[in-house]
């Protein structure tokens, strides 16, 4: 494909749950666009509805990113404005996105990739945790089956701070493995940020599963926090 593209491609943030946390820039962006990619067209017609912008969504999840980037760059090369949002937060962090943009700039090389930033809820937890973070590794979710001991363990031997997302399926598990493998280490969990159910939960990892068992269902959305020890 050429060089020559006039087209742009936003990689626009979006609330992980309050539809307030989203940037102007991030507006103009949808508005002014010419066409959205989205990994669920549901979820962004909600968030266009909610702020009255009419725009034509189309799919671009994990399942499709290979076949769907090639008709993104074909728009790019028309000289269009494709903007492309995830579910929640930001794109490429643990959704979509990545794929798109490696192909783009590979194919693409004249093509403008705009960052639009906004809410993550790694970033989000980070901000509430108290927790020192100058520096992290962040694990993104752990496999549920296969390499989940290795994964557990690499998480104990760490001298860092680990983030991770975590399902309400599998919390009480990880918490669980985190008590056998790591059971000084210090825990938050991030739960539900900026929803009405929000809260941040901290303690040793035998302390967390007892608070989680005691509510029967561990609901919501999760981003878990392990310090490496207790906090002094
Ligand atoms: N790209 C997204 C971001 O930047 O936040 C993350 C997408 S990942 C598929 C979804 C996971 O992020 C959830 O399973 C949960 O672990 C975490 N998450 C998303 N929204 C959250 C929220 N409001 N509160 C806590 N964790 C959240």
């Amino acid at each position: 494909m050429s060089e020559n593209t006039a087209g742009k491609l936003s990689i626009v943030a979006t609330p992980i749950g309050n539809l307030g946390d989203i940037t102007f820039r991030a507006l103009w962006n949808l508005k002014e666009c010419d066409v959205i990619y989205a990994e669920d067209t549901r979820v962004t017609l909600k968030l266009l509805n909610h702020y009255g912008l009419r725009k034509s969504v189309f799919r671009l999840d994990a399942a499709t990113e290979a076949g769907k980037a090639k008709e993104v760059s074909e728009r790019l090369l028309a000289g269009e404005h494709v903007a492309y949002v995830s579910d929640a937060g930001t794109p490429g962090i643990s959704d979509p996105g990545a794929r798109l943009v490696a192909h783009v700039r590979e194919n693409l090389p004249g093509a403008i990739i705009d960052a639009i930033p906004g809410p993550s809820a790694l970033t989000a937890a980070l901000s509430v945790a108290g927790a020192n973070m100058s520096s992290f590794v962040f694990l993104g979710f752990p496999p549920h089956k296969k390499g989940r001991q290795t994964f557990v363990r690499d998480i104990a031997k760490s001298t860092v701070p680990v983030v991770l997302y975590e399902s309400p399926h599998r919390i009480l598990k990880l918490l669980k493995e985190l008590n056998s493998s790591a059971p000084k280490c210090y825990v938050t969990i991030a739960r539900e940020l900026t929803k009405i159910h929000e809260e941040v939960l901290t303690g040793s990892p035998a302390e967390l599963a007892l608070d989680l068992e005691k509510r029967k269902a561990a609901r919501g959305e999760f981003v878990v926090i392990v310090e490496p020890t207790t906090r002094s």
